[in-house]
């Protein structure tokens, strides 16, 4: 994935900025602990797509 296109890449929840997990391939959301995949390089940003992060997870 182009750096660029990540800059545009908000939450569709609540409009933050999304971080690249590139390990797991997808764009995670702290504010809403949910992480949006990349398929084919193309991120998903659909809720319920979207993969509730453990909040007892280390960062
Ligand atoms: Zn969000």
């Amino acid at each position: 994935m182009e750096s660029r296109l990540l800059d545009i890449l908000v939450c569709p929840l609540c409009k933050g900025r999304l971080e690249h997990d590139r390990e797991q391939a997808e764009l995670v959301c702290r504010a809403d602990r949910l992480a949006f995949p990349i398929r084919d390089g193309i991120p998903v940003m659909l809720e319920s797509e979207a993969r509730v992060l453990d909040e007892t997870a280390p960062t």
